[in-house]
């Protein structure tokens, strides 16, 4: 019996989908995102640019995902017998506890990196989007760092 192994994309990773598929999820997201910023007032505290910022995309995503999970999980529908039983979805195990720790989760963004608002101050306070230079930056880095990899490396420095 072989065993083989492929890297699984799970849902949250939309690195790779196509044009349809991610316009459909970052809908979906959007939606989302309005009803989390009305509901726990933050208007104001997430900047209306939030999808130009790539690491907030992430992190709003992950919120949902993980509110999904706790609220609206993904379950395996049982067959019924054909005549009296129509189909129904199984009952999924979703402790209270789980949604508890959503708000926890919440909460720590919320006063973490939310508060912090790493790359999105100044969109915040201007209230629309301006770009720190993050990108460019990053890309400078990344070539300084590809042309690290090409300079032979001094054993005796690295070990010191
Ligand atoms: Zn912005």
């Amino acid at each position: 019996m072989g065993s083989e192994y492929v890297r699984f994309g799970l849902s949250w990773n939309w690195e790779g989908l196509d044009e349809t598929e991610l316009q459909r999820r970052h809908g979906e997201l959007r939606t989302w995102v309005n009803w989390f910023v009305a509901r726990y007032h933050l208007v104001g505290r997430v900047p209306r640019c939030w999808d130009r910022h790539p690491g907030l995309v992430d992190e709003l995503k992950a919120l949902w995902y993980y509110h999904e999970e706790v609220t609206n999980p993904l379950v395996p529908v049982v067959d019924g017998d054909q005549v009296h039983d129509p189909s129904e979805p199984e009952d999924p195990e979703v402790l209270a506890r789980a949604y508890h720790d959503w708000h926890e989760a919440r909460w720590r963004w919320m006063t973490g990196p939310l508060a912090d608002a790493a790359g999105y101050r100044e969109c915040l306070a201007r209230q629309e989007h301006v770009d720190d230079g993050h990108a460019s930056d990053a890309r400078a880095f990344a070539e300084a760092s590809a042309a690290g990899v090409e300079e032979p490396m001094d054993t005796a420095q690295v070990l010191s």
